[in-house]
């Protein structure tokens, strides 16, 4: 981190500013020029409350020259995260297919979509107990209902279970599920990131509607300084200019993460676009740019869905999808999952 000094500044001044900051266990580095001081701070800077810093009199300006983020960050983590899910491997040179209905409805309908899912080549199954929708008119979820069903339904496949919470309350009803996933409208809930932090399972990080890369690095960073390692990154579409479709996709967010973390990435073609007809090509760009992972919505009737109708492929639909999918992933280095 480096603090610019203004003009003028008085050596008392400079020396306050220097035994302030040993508070943070950094040491501080004086270089005088002819018009002003700059002080050049070494060490673990994470905890250095830059706004603080800002705040000081006698402080022109502070920059930081390494990334807020350390448990998340490839540089004091080189090798890739590899998290288990029953077998599955995330991140670990193979591809995973989350793949199920946005919500779950009945129990004909999850466990249909789910043997279909499966017998395609899913590897994993999602499904929504707990809904996020924007009208509170609008279904909300069966709640411990839809858990109980999700469940039983990996009963019948054998698919791990990826299902969102929205509230700290509700973790409890979670103690059976295998991947907790933390939807996009709460990538900034703090009090529910350092709970699941607290946890030892895995967690979808879905990243927030106007969320920037670095701030999805720090909500993984509240997660990870509680002790869970088991992050997995998930880019679905972020909130532009453009209303052609539900988000823009933000593929180069891919390698781009790859480069700044070790952690998993995946990528939800689904919520990105909104459009039956762009899942296909955006799971392929996913898995072309490098994604370990790809969250894709799934109905055995989306006509009659209880949410999301537009953007959930028919089983079939979904068949082909997973052809070209295997195809990819296979020739990327990195084959779909065939774990059982
Ligand atoms: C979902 O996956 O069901 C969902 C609501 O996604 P997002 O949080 O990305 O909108
Ligand atoms: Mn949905």
């Amino acid at each position: 981190m480096i603090i610019v000094l203004k003009n003028h500044t008085s050596e008392q001044e400079v020396n306050e500013l220097m035994s302030w900051l040993s508070r943070f266990n950094v040491s501080t580095n004086l270089v005088q020029g002819v018009h002003s001081n700059i002080i050049g701070l070494i060490g673990d800077t994470t905890h250095v409350d830059i706004e603080a810093v800002q705040a000081k009199e006698c402080v022109e300006s502070v920059q930081r020259v390494q990334e807020p983020y350390k448990n998340a960050n490839r540089k004091f983590h080189p090798d890739d995260t590899v998290i288990d899910v029953r077998g599955r491997i995330i991140g670990g040179g193979k591809t995973q297919v989350m793949a199920g209905p946005c919500s779950v409805e009945t129990e004909e309908q999850i466990i249909t979509t789910a043997i279909a899912v499966k017998q395609a080549g899913a590897t994993m199954l999602r499904g929504g107990a707990f809904k996020p929708r924007t009208s509170p008119y609008s279904f909300q979820g069966l709640g411990k209902e839809g858990i109980d069903l999700l469940l039983q339904a990996r009963k019948v496949t054998g698919l791990p279970i990826v299902t969102e919470i929205m509230d700290v309350s509700d973790l409890d009803l979670f103690a059976d599920i295998d991947v907790v996933q933390v939807g996009a409208r709460n990538m900034q809930n703090f009090t529910l990131l350092k709970e699941l932090g607290r946890c030892d399972k895995p967690v979808l990080l879905k990243r927030g509607l106007s969320g920037t890369l670095q701030e999805l690095l720090m909500s993984a960073e509240y997660i990870m300084s509680e002790g869970n390692q088991k992050v997995i990154l998930c880019e679905r579409g972020i909130r532009t200019f453009e209303p052609a479709m539900r988000n823009t996709l933000d593929l180069a967010a891919v390698p781009l993460l790859k480069q700044k973390t070790h952690l998993p990435i995946a990528v939800d073609p689904s919520h990105a676009t909104g459009i039956v007809s762009l899942i296909e090509p955006c799971a392929l760009g996913a898995v072309a740019v490098g994604a370990d992972a790809l969250e894709i919505e799934v109905h055995n009737d989306p006509k009659n869905a209880w949410s999301d109708g537009a953007q959930q492929l028919t089983p079939p639909k979904f068949a082909e999808v997973m052809k070209k999918i295997k195809a990819l992933a296979e020739f990327m280095g990195k084959p779909v999952d065939d774990a059982q």
